[in-house]
């Protein structure tokens, strides 16, 4: 299982700095971008190859995390 104080400190990595992840049924999802990545034995696969895009979605490049780490930083 995943503890809350494991779940603290796991981010996007599209976007790092200011993420959260969820804990879902059998996936953690990034509260910002919404991918979703598996579990595995017990362990997230923080990796973005590995991940789900949400619906509608076709690139990693299209997603918010992504799209605010490569452009203009700190808007916000
Ligand atoms: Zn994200």
């Amino acid at each position: 299982m995943i503890s809350q104080d494991f779940l603290d400190i796991l981010r996007c990595p599209l976007r790092p700095s200011d993420t959260r992840l969820r804990l879902l049924a059998d996936h953690l999802e990034c509260e910002r971008c919404a991918l979703r990545f598996p579990i595995k034995d017990g362990f997230p696969i923080l990796v973005v190859e590995e991940a789900q895009l949400p619906a509608g979605c076709e690139s990693t490049s299209q997603l918010p995390c992504q799209k605010q780490a490569t452009a203009t930083p700190a808007q916000e």
